[in-house]
Protein backbone atom coordinates (compact mmCIF):
# COMPACT_ATOMS: atom_id res chain seq x y z
CA UNK A 1 0.00 0.00 0.00
CA UNK A 2 2.54 2.78 -1.26
CA UNK A 3 0.79 6.07 -1.19
CA UNK A 4 2.63 9.02 -2.14
CA UNK A 5 4.04 10.23 -5.18
CA UNK A 6 0.61 12.08 -5.97
CA UNK A 7 0.62 15.26 -8.21
CA UNK A 8 -1.33 17.64 -8.06
CA UNK A 9 -3.08 19.63 -10.86
CA UNK A 10 -5.17 23.47 -10.60
CA UNK A 11 -7.09 23.88 -13.94
CA UNK A 12 -7.09 27.70 -15.08
CA UNK A 13 -9.45 28.79 -16.99
CA UNK A 14 -7.73 30.35 -20.08
CA UNK A 15 -10.15 33.41 -20.99
CA UNK A 16 -10.05 34.87 -17.04
CA UNK A 17 -7.07 32.40 -15.30
CA UNK A 18 -9.44 31.65 -12.66
CA UNK A 19 -8.32 28.42 -10.63
CA UNK A 20 -11.36 25.91 -11.02
CA UNK A 21 -10.20 23.48 -8.77
CA UNK A 22 -7.39 21.25 -7.93
CA UNK A 23 -7.12 17.54 -8.53
CA UNK A 24 -4.72 14.94 -7.10
CA UNK A 25 -3.20 12.16 -9.52
CA UNK A 26 -0.58 9.90 -9.86
CA UNK A 27 2.23 10.37 -11.87
CA UNK A 28 2.09 6.99 -13.79
CA UNK A 29 -1.16 8.15 -14.73
CA UNK A 30 0.07 11.16 -16.15
CA UNK A 31 -0.63 10.36 -20.24
CA UNK A 32 -4.11 9.43 -19.40
CA UNK A 33 -5.09 12.77 -17.56
CA UNK A 34 -5.72 15.88 -20.60
CA UNK A 35 -3.94 18.96 -20.33
CA UNK A 36 -6.33 20.38 -21.44
CA UNK A 37 -10.34 20.24 -20.14
CA UNK A 38 -13.56 21.81 -21.60
CA UNK A 39 -15.31 22.46 -18.22
CA UNK A 40 -17.57 25.77 -17.34
CA UNK A 41 -16.42 28.99 -15.87
CA UNK A 42 -18.33 30.90 -13.38
CA UNK A 43 -16.72 34.15 -14.45
CA UNK A 44 -17.24 33.91 -17.93
CA UNK A 45 -20.62 32.08 -17.79
CA UNK A 46 -19.86 29.50 -20.25
CA UNK A 47 -17.42 26.63 -21.35
CA UNK A 48 -14.47 27.82 -21.60
CA UNK A 49 -11.08 25.11 -21.85
CA UNK A 50 -9.24 25.30 -18.71
CA UNK A 51 -5.24 24.52 -18.93
CA UNK A 52 -3.75 22.12 -16.25
CA UNK A 53 -1.05 23.21 -14.08
CA UNK A 54 0.98 21.20 -11.72
CA UNK A 55 1.82 21.68 -8.76
CA UNK A 56 3.64 19.15 -6.14
CA UNK A 57 2.94 19.44 -2.74
CA UNK A 58 5.40 18.51 -0.03
CA UNK A 59 8.90 18.81 0.61
ZN1 LIG B 1 -13.19 32.02 -17.01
Amino acid sequence: MAKGKSTFASWYCKDCNTQKKTTAYNKKNNDKIAKELSMFCKNCRKHVDFKRKDTKKGN
